[in-house]
C-alpha cells in the first residue's frame, strides 16, 4: 500500500473520505486499493457538508450505546456515511458535517464524528 497522498495519520481518521489517485473515485471506510480499479495510489479527501438523505431512531440499543440513538445516512457528494446523527430538529434534506469527538459506545479509548446539522450554531 502507497501512502504518497494519504499519510498514516490521516488513514486513522474516521472523517475523511479517500479518493483513487487513478479514475477519481471517492469511498468511505479505509481500504488498502480503490475498490472500482484497484489502484493502491489512494489520497484523503475532506467529506465537506452533506444532505441528509434518511434518518431513524433506535430506542432499544445495547447497554454500552446511548438510548435512544439517531442515526443518518448521509451523501457526501457520491460518498454515503451511515452514522450517529445529533441534532433533535433535524430532518431529510438538512445539511450536515461529520465531525466532532464523541464517544459512540461507553468505555470506547477513542472518539468519533458524529453527523451533526450545520445550521444549529447555538
Ligand atoms: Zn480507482
Amino acid at each position: 500500500m502507497t501512502t504518497d497522498g494519504a499519510n498514516a495519520n490521516d488513514r486513522m481518521r474516521t472523517d475523511l473520505a479517500f479518493r483513487c489517485e487513478q479514475c477519481g473515485h471517492r469511498w468511505y471506510y479505509t481500504r488498502g486499493r480503490c475498490p472500482d480499479c484497484g489502484e493502491e495510489e489512494v489520497t484523503t479527501d475532506e467529506l465537506g457538508v452533506g444532505e441528509l438523505l434518511a434518518s431513524t431512531r433506535v430506542d432499544v440499543t445495547p447497554e454500552d450505546v446511548r438510548s435512544p440513538n439517531r442515526l443518518g445516512l448521509v451523501a457526501f457528494d457520491d460518498v454515503q456515511v451511515i452514522a450517529q446523527l445529533d441534532g433533535e430538529g433535524v430532518s431529510v434534506g438538512d445539511r450536515v458535517t461529520f465531525s466532532g469527538e464523541h464517544t459512540l459506545r461507553e468505555g470506547d479509548e477513542q472518539t468519533h464524528p458524529r453527523l451533526t446539522p450545520v445550521a444549529t450554531a447555538e
